[in-house]
């Protein structure tokens, strides 16, 4: 026995012992830099900007003392893009034999050819030509062209039903999407556009952004079970939601690594805090994998998986060391948990079916255990009874590659192949996934929800109107002159901002209403009709010694023709309106204006935010507490000593309970509004999405000039009037876009 072990010993250094390290002199790459991990087993390169390293990014130590492809000397090349191979039905010019980045292809159409997609393109720096394939069709087919990608090869030119076309890359490129798509009934192809790419080529964060962002959004409202068909109308559509399962995937191999690992986690917790900014409610699965499968969150665990913040939460407490044996990747095991939990649901949920499915794939690829993950695919489609053509819409596999050594084929093989959607993403880092992440949510401007702006805690946004896209500028141009006021975007169709900004006899022509940036891309509206609160009245209370009464300081302005909403004009959300309850998440159906009354407006001190123009064209938010309860009676006191209000005998009849108060010097000193910002929105901001509460309406002092904002004076109180006590009026004239709670 000791003997056995003793051999046993021995037998384990001599596997050991040969292992030799490899000699750094050889790795040098010419025009570029290198990074050796700490073991010293691996070497990064990286290159400036518009090259990339040959033979490949990184070089790993092998054993054998040799760095892998040791013969051959890294070097940066300069970045190119495929050339074209194939192009029908028109020219591309100027022909070269290679494309560099900067070059750029300008294409044309032969007569009785419609072109679509890009008449120019640009090399760009990631080895991709920016704009989509361009085509000539002469729609003499059943389906449109499907076109040929630069750098592809197409067979088959028959675009009837069946009409089947198969794509190839040109030598030392790989193919990204489908190889053979096939024409549909419907007019469309199977499958999705092929790509042909270089292997140092990757997805920008802008693109993964935008192009994730849409496809995402388009499952959320295909998932919809009240969708409208006719997207030009979807303002009436009621979330259910609740009909979504979403799988988060995360690859913990030792290939991916630990960093990498952590950064996937960070862009899981990312992604759940933008869905949940969504009007739907998914539920969620979460695991991760090595050789074994770590479940974080599954489908059956109904008390935490639809909600967002606990399953965040969960992921950042699981632990990378969690997995013990790193050497296995098992994706296909991962894969069939997601089949065993669908399964289980099957047993206890008879709308199963009726469940969209997203799954979202993080890993380098590489499997080395289990077995080819696409067969569990095929297993998984099955199950939920899709067929080519039949519930397609009711799974998207969407995989992004983690780490810097990653098996495209494998990839791609994955993940889902629709027409005019891609599923697989590949990224120059994972640092730059995270970022795509990032600006998801900027990018799904389909979605009319109100209250949401532009997440800008990264990144400086191009627009102020991102931050605030819901802030309209109103100038009213009468014979006397000319007025500004401000107000906020509450449907397509209306403006809400203060009565008093309008006199009497204003004509809707007096009136134009700016959205949006104030650069070439704004947006302007006439006005059709001025609404004013039926019960602002400002000499309506001389009887009791006020000059110029502002209650009911409301109006909502209804522009001549519709605006279209995008990432920087967006409607703010109202209380008291269905809207508000998904931006409140409170989504139970029973919930009240008076349950949003509460949870907006209680307590002493409110946190609120008003938008200024601190100088031209530059919007500011300002931070004010409303003050209520004890705190309300210094808005009344400072009220009084108003010269106007000096015979008033009672000031509540002045400051009535319908007028929000902020300002002040005390507990903080809140900034005052000025003149200009009349009409303008109070605002309470609930995690990521804004609600209004009451119109700028008047202050006790003016200490501003122009756009310049003097120290607050002491005894200086805005007043706003409330949404809350005008909304039996807004129901009243908005009476189509909007949902109104009881
Ligand atoms: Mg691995």
């Amino acid at each position: 026995m000791m003997m056995l072990l003793l051999l046993l010993g021995s037998l384990a250094m001599s596997i050991a012992a040969p292992i030799e390290e490899c000699n750094l002199d050889t790795v040098a790459i010419v025009g570029g830099t290198y990074k050796v991990s700490e073991d010293g087993e691996k070497v990064e390169y990286s290159c400036p900007k518009g090259k990339y390293p040959f033979p490949s990014a990184t070089r790993e130590c092998e054993g054998d003392g040799k760095w892998t492809n040791e013969k051959e000397k890294a070097i940066c090349k300069a970045i190119e893009c495929p050339k074209p191979v194939m192009f029908e039905g028109g020219e591309h010019d100027p022909r070269k034999p290679k494309y560099f980045v900067g070059d750029e292809l300008y294409f044309e159409c032969w007569g009785g050819f419609k072109m679509f997609g890009s008449k120019n393109r640009t090399c760009q720096e990631n080895g991709k030509w920016s704009g989509e394939t361009t085509i000539c069709d002469d729609q003499e087919g059943h389906c449109p062209s499907p076109g040929i990608p630069i750098g592809a090869s197409k067979v088959g030119t028959s675009y009837r039903i069946e009409g089947k076309v198969s794509y190839n890359c040109q030598n030392g490129l790989r193919m990204f999407g489908s190889k053979t798509r096939e024409c549909k009934e419907n007019k469309k192809w199977s499958g999705s556009e092929p790509s042909c790419r270089h292997s140092y080529t990757y997805d920008s964060p802008e693109e993964v952004a935008k192009v994730f962002g849409s496809s995402l959004a388009e499952t959320i409202e295909s998932s919809d079970p009240d969708r409208v068909e006719d997207t030009s109308d979807r303002k009436l559509q009621v979330k259910t939601g609740g009909l979504m399962n979403i799988f988060i995937i995360i690859d913990a191999s030792k290939s991916v690594g630990e960093k990498n690992f952590t950064t996937a986690k960070e862009i899981a917790e990312i992604f759940i805090e933008k869905v949940s900014s969504f009007d739907f409610t998914p539920r969620y699965s979460v695991l991760t994998y090595a050789s074994q499968i770590k479940k974080i969150v599954t489908l059956s665990e109904s008390d935490i998986n639809t909600q967002a913040d606990k399953v965040a939460e969960a992921i950042k407490k699981f632990k990378y060391s969690e997995h013990d044996d790193k050497q296995g990747t098992n994706t296909r095991g991962a894969l069939q948990e997601v089949y065993n939990q669908l399964s289980l649901d099957n047993l206890r949920n008879e709308k199963f079916l009726d469940h969209s499915n997203i799954i979202i794939l993080m890993t380098d690829g590489n499997h080395n255990m289990g077995g080819d993950p696409s067969v569990e695919v095929n297993k998984i489609r099955e199950f939920l009874d899709i067929r080519k053509d039949h519930r397609e819409d009711k799974l998207d596999i969407y995989v992004f590659g983690l780490g810097n050594q990653i098996s495209q084929d494998e990839l791609n093989d994955i993940a889902s192949k629709k027409d005019r959607e891609k599923h697989v993403f590949q990224m120059e880092s994972v640092d730059a996934l995270k970022k795509a992440f990032d600006e998801i949510i900027d990018e799904t401007s389909a979605f009319q929800m109100c209250g949401l702006s532009r997440d800008h805690s990264e990144k400086q946004t191009t627009h102020d109107n991102e931050k605030y896209p819901w802030i309209a500028k109103l100038t009213i141009t009468r014979p006397g002159g000319v007025e500004n006021c401000k107000g906020s975007i509450v449907t397509q169709n209306f403006i809400l901002t203060a009565a008093h900004c309008f006199h009497l006899d204003d004509q809707p022509h007096f009136v134009t209403v700016e959205l949006g940036p104030s650069d070439s891309a704004k947006v302007t509206r006439k006005v059709q009709n001025i609404h004013r609160h039926p019960d602002y009245n400002p000499s309506g209370k001389k009887d009791k010694n006020i000059p110029k009464s502002f209650e009911y300081d409301l109006a909502l302005v209804e522009l001549s023709q519709k605006i279209d909403f995008s990432s920087t004009v967006r409607p703010i959300c109202l209380p008291c309106t269905s809207g508000a309850s998904w931006a409140l998440q409170q989504r139970d159906k029973a919930v009240s204006c008076k349950d949003h009354e509460n949870f907006l407006l209680s307590g002493d001190l409110v946190k609120a935010l008003f938008i200024t123009e601190e100088s031209r064209n530059t919007l500011e938010q300002m931070n004010v507490q409303i003050k209520q309860g004890n705190w309300r009676q210094g808005c009344l006191k400072d009220a009084e000593k108003v010269e106007d209000f000096k015979d008033v005998v009672d000031i509540k009849d002045v400051v009535t309970d319908n007028f929000l108060c902020t300002g002040g010097v005390d507990p903080e000193v809140d900034p005052q509004t000025c003149k200009g910002d009349s009409g303008g929105p109070l605002i309470i901001q609930y995690k990521k999405r804004y609600i209004q509460v009451g119109v700028i309406s008047w202050g006790t002092v003016n200490s501003c000039k122009g756009y310049k904002r003097n120290q607050v004076p002491a005894g200086s109180r805005d007043f706003h009037a409330g949404i809350i006590p005008g909304m039996e009026w807004i129901k009243k004239i908005i009476t189509q876009e909007l949902i109104y709670l009881n």
